[in-house]
């Protein structure tokens, strides 16, 4: 996770980008020929801003698709940062503007249109666009759902359009042109943060909504498509002679759509200090074409160094490039002083990161050990062990599973309600007051006995409708299911006129051994399940799907696949014990890494007492660190008191004294330079180190599956 490339495609396209906005300034085949330059600065590059636009979007309002209460706080961090870096622009370019006589004469009006509308220098419209930009579609949010928003924006982009490569159009229309000439009495463009901004802002924004469903190959025809209807757009409006700016076409947020998603599906390393070199490339570059401009002048180099446009461009590139490294060397060593070490990561206290490409290798590991005829069914139960029942169901979906199992009701009908396809089988008990749910949400139930195979019946009988079910057998677990021998009670199930029995199933209680005592009592089960489709089948009816393996089945009698399996911990990546985990290894890759933020570092002097019930004394002098997670999260009470540990940097760091409900104290003793802000590591890897769910298991003597799937709700999930 913190080593797989989450965002790595969007950090190099940074630097792309930021050298198309320096073509636009520069025209670099000017000298060449029009068409060409006109190809690359009016069209290609006009792909740059929008790109800026959506991964704002991505970054600082897509919690606000999450619900109504759209963090304010991280809207307003964001729209502070940025007026600090127009701000600090604003002061590097004010003597080239009075220089330039940019402010000659400038009323309070038109100082005004400047700062939030045109940019105090030509390219720093940028600035207050993100701002008013994220602000609107802020507050659109607030009052309405993402679908409005988006068609709100959409219109504002169209309104926009006119504006600009459209105005042609429109200009000698009455009315309109009146409405469009008032509004440039106000901004000199619609390409601002009204019209322009908010399009790329929400596209960015839901741009993982789309993710796992679309296939690699349709966003390349996509994206080779719109950019090919996007330069006949630009080139026939040109011909036309219509244009009054040339930012805004029909067929750009199309271009960005497929673009993006490209860029997103990228798994490459995040590359920190390119994203900040990039933005300063975007700042520098007008100042650099000045210094190249009085560099040629000073060195009679102006025939090369201006006359040609495309050596004039490298010149400006290269030293906007070399500018920019400087400083956000400076920068990128400055992030470090306010946390973060090491891994990138979410913003909360303590949260869960999930592996998407881990998750997929499972799956193909999964798959490849059965037959074609056995699909997988995937137990999502217990929020999918841990991991987001949602966020995991929805990328299985992507892989193309169309099978589930949960544990209740409750836990189906919430897949359903998110768009969960397929079949859905609830493994366990429903109690009757809850069988509506079951045709609400077209679910499959298991029939756990005989007596409430009748409640089921009666419960379609007086609806009129025929129940899905999987008949549990029990064969030899003792928990759920009618028992293997009852045959003829078994046989009624399948008769009864409101049952609609799909499946027939078994749950083997000593799959996980190779043991002999196991692999007898596993056999035994088999041919208990089998006499009884035997005996199904001579008394003519037709045997429905049928499947006995769970994670352990598969692994260790893949021969008794049958039509499904019902793999739940091994497609987590995580085998039950450790041991387990080193006999197959390389096959499962842990999906769930769990992470906290150091909330403190101190000092504990030898003698002290440290955490509840002065459990822990210091022996000697120490630092100690309290981290943003505890039981409450999950996190296992019985890991404290040196049960435990966590990464930190790489490093081993113990549990000290007891877990508290939200916070757990560690020993940083050994680990120079922890601070705020940091990363705990409590499992995953950091490092060359590795903490499993398998080993917090063994620490307190349990298994992975308890471990994971008690992580708690109060976790917010990340997947990448
Ligand atoms: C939980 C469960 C599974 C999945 O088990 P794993 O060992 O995690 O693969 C399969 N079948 C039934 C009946 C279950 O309850």
């Amino acid at each position: 996770m913190q080593d797989k490339g989450r965002y790595g495609g969007l950090d190099r396209f940074r630097l792309f980008a930021a050298f198309l906005v320096v073509a636009i300034h520069t025209s670099p085949l000017l000298s060449y020929s029009g068409d060409a330059d006109f190809f690359l600065t009016r069209v290609l590059g006009r792909i740059a801003v929008p790109f800026f636009f959506m991964v704002t979007g991505q970054f600082v309002l897509s919690e606000c698709l999450l619900d109504k209460a759209c963090p304010w706080g991280r809207i307003w961090q964001y729209v502070k940062k940025t007026a600090l870096l127009y701000g600090i622009s604003i002061a590097l370019y004010m003597p080239l503007g009075i220089y330039a006589g940019h402010y000659k004469n400038s009323s309070v009006s038109g100082l005004l249109r400047m700062l939030v509308f045109d940019g105090t220098f030509y390219h720093l419209w940028y600035f207050p666009a993100c701002i008013t930009g994220v602000l609107l579609v802020y507050l659109m949010s607030r009052f309405m759902g993402k679908n409005a928003v988006t068609v709100m924006a959409a219109g504002l982009y169209i309104v926009g359009l006119f504006g600009d490569s459209y105005f042609g159009f429109i200009k000698n229309v009455p009315v309109i042109a009146s409405f469009y000439n008032t509004g440039f009495k106000v901004f000199s463009y619609t390409r601002n943060g009204f019209f322009l901004a908010p399009v790329f802002l929400i596209l960015g924004m839901r741009a993982e909504e789309k993710q796992s469903s679309m296939k690699g190959t349709i966003c390349l025809l996509g994206l080779f498509l719109s950019f090919g209807a996007m330069t006949t757009e630009a080139f026939w409006l040109k011909n036309l002679g219509v244009m009054r700016h040339d930012s805004m076409y029909l067929a750009l947020p199309f271009v960005m759509f497929f673009l993006y998603q490209i860029l997103l599906s990228w798994r490459w390393m995040p590359f920190r200090m390119v994203r900040t070199a990039s933005a300063w490339v975007y700042i520098l570059h007008p100042a650099m074409i000045v210094a190249v401009r009085a560099a040629a002048k000073a060195l009679g180099l102006e025939a090369l160094l201006v006359d040609n446009s495309l050596v004039h461009y490298l010149a400006v590139v290269v030293s906007s490039v070399a500018a920019a490294f400087v400083i956000s060397l400076l920068f990128c060593g400055k992030g470090k002083e306010h946390g973060g070490r090491g891994e990138k990561g979410d913003s909360g206290r303590a949260w869960i990161e999930l592996d998407r490409q881990a998750l997929r290798q499972n799956v193909d590991a999964l798959r490849k050990m059965l037959p074609e005829s056995c699909q997988l069914m995937p137990a999502v139960k217990a929020d999918a062990y841990g991991h987001g029942a949602m966020l995991i169901a929805k990328e299985l979906s992507g892989m193309g599973v169309r099978a589930f199992c949960v544990a209740c009701a409750k836990e189906g009908a919430e897949l359903r309600q998110q768009g969960i396809k397929g079949e859905i089988l609830i493994l366990g008990y429903t109690h009757p007051d809850q069988f509506p749910l079951l045709s609400r949400y077209q679910l499959t139930q298991t029939v756990v006995d005989f007596s409430y195979a009748e409640l089921l019946n009666n419960y379609g009988k007086r609806k009129h409708r025929k129940i899905p079910v999987h008949v549990g057998i029990d064969t030899g677990m003792h928990r759920l299911g009618e028992r293997g021998e009852n045959i003829d009670r078994i046989c009624e199930i399948c008769f009864m006129k409101h049952l609609a029995v799909k499946g027939l199933y078994t749950h083997l209680c000593v799959s996980d051994t190779l043991e002999r005592a196991g692999k007898e009592y596993t056999k035994f089960q088999k041919n208990i399940f089998y006499q009884v489709i035997g005996e199904m089948e001579k008394r003519g009816l037709e045997a429905p799907k049928i499947h006995l393996l769970a994670s352990y089945g598969v692994l260790n009698y893949p021969e008794l696949s049958g039509d499904y399996a019902r793999v739940g911990i091994a497609l987590y990546g995580v085998l039950s014990t450790r041991e387990d985990m080193e006999d197959w290894k390389g096959l499962f890759h842990p999906v769930l890494s769990l992470k906290a933020r150091v909330a403190a570092v101190k000092d504990l002097y030898a003698g002290e007492y440290a955490g509840y019930g002065m459990a822990f004394q210091a022996e000697r002098n120490m630092k100690i660190a309290a981290l943003a997670i505890g039981y409450a999260d999950g996190l296992p009470r019985s890991l404290s008191g040196g049960v435990g540990a966590v990464l930190i940097d790489g490093k081993r760091a113990p549990v000290i004294g007891r877990i508290c409900m939200d916070q757990t104290l560690v020993d940083v003793s050994g680990i120079s330079g922890v601070k705020t802000g940091d990363v705990a590591v409590l499992i995953g890897k950091s490092g060359e180190e590795e903490i499993s769910a398998c080993d917090l298991a063994e620490w307190t003597g349990t298994i992975s599956n308890e471990i994971l799937s008690r992580m708690g709700g109060r976790l917010r999930r990340v997947i990448s």
